[in-house]
């Protein structure tokens, strides 16, 4: 049986249109005969504030905040959990009594897909990431917990790669510039930038690449293209994009809001 009305959930960010979380947790809900609307709410900064607030204010159970709000989001709420206070970025939000938690399943959505679909162990291997915002901020916490043996940071703005190596061990700071200062190939090379929404994507050297190197978009979709044909180009034989992630991160965010954990079937296994 459906409840009456629907559970009310969201997702603010900018933009939100070509989001697929509503037809996900669509997905997670009916496992559970659970009646959810789940609404995209496109959202500038300056009122993301009033947006959360309102929306939690008439009935909402649940948020997904996503780019770019996701370090803004943390400071509108009552507490966070330790991933999101770590990393200072949001992507779930749930109503507590009247307490606005923020969390953050971004990392451990990663890490899940990374073991599961990808059958890759972090311990003791070198990552290469590209990008530093509100995504790489909520991956690092969940990957380091894994004990890497290094992860290169590589931001076309130094000063965002250089906080997060200042805040973790085994992490350093570089830009495209000084790639060349890794001498060693590295097992797993992630692109967290916006840059594929452009047609465009970091130059991989062919100097950071063996036939075990892996490729990992966080980015879904045709906006992954560009990620993949320069992973091609630098000899990366295994591509893959962040739809897995996509959906573990989401399945996390559902157990939040319904304690229930929803079963995961992935679209496809995408090996570009
Ligand atoms: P963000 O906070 O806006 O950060 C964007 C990053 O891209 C920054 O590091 C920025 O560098 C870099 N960048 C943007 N334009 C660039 C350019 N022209 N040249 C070089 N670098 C550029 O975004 P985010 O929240 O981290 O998200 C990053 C990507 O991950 C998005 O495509 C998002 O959809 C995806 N994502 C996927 C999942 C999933 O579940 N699969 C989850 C989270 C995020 P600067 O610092 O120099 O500006």
């Amino acid at each position: 049986m459906k409840n009456n009305s629907p559970f009310q959930l969201a997702l603010f960010g900018h933009p939100v249109a070509h989001s697929q979380s509503p037809a996900i947790h669509q997905s997670y809900a009916s496992q559970f005969n659970l009646y959810i609307n789940y609404h995209l709410v496109d959202v500038q900064n300056h009122e993301l504030e009033h947006h959360i607030k309102n929306f939690f204010n008439n009935n909402g159970k649940g948020a997904n905040i996503t780019v770019p709000h996701k370090f803004a989001a943390a400071q509108y709420l009552d507490t966070l959990s330790e991933a999101a206070q770590q990393s200072g970025s949001v992507n779930t939000i749930v109503k507590k009594q009247d307490q606005l938690v923020g969390y953050n399943t971004d990392g451990i959505g990663l890490v899940t897909d990374l073991h599961h679909r990808i059958q890759f162990d972090i311990t003791g291997k070198t990552l290469l990431i590209f990008g530093a915002g509100g995504a790489v901020a909520g991956i690092m916490p969940a990957i380091l917990e894994h004990k890497p043996d290094c992860i290169y940071v590589c931001n076309r703005t130094l000063s965002k790669a250089k906080a997060l190596s200042d805040k973790y061990d085994h992490t350093q700071a570089l830009t495209p510039h000084t790639l060349n200062t890794i001498i060693k190939p590295c097992d797993l090379i992630i692109n967290a930038t916006t840059l594929g929404h452009h047609g465009k994507a970091p130059e991989i050297p062919k100097t950071l690449v063996n036939n075990t190197t892996i490729a990992y978009d966080l980015s879904y979709g045709t906006i992954t293209k560009p990620f993949g044909k320069s992973a091609y180009n630098s000899g990366i034989q295994h591509i893959h994009d962040g739809i897995g992630m996509l959906y573990y991160q989401a399945a996390y965010a559902f157990k939040l809001w319904f304690g229930k954990s929803p079963q995961i079937d992935l679209p496809s296994l995408n090996n570009q």
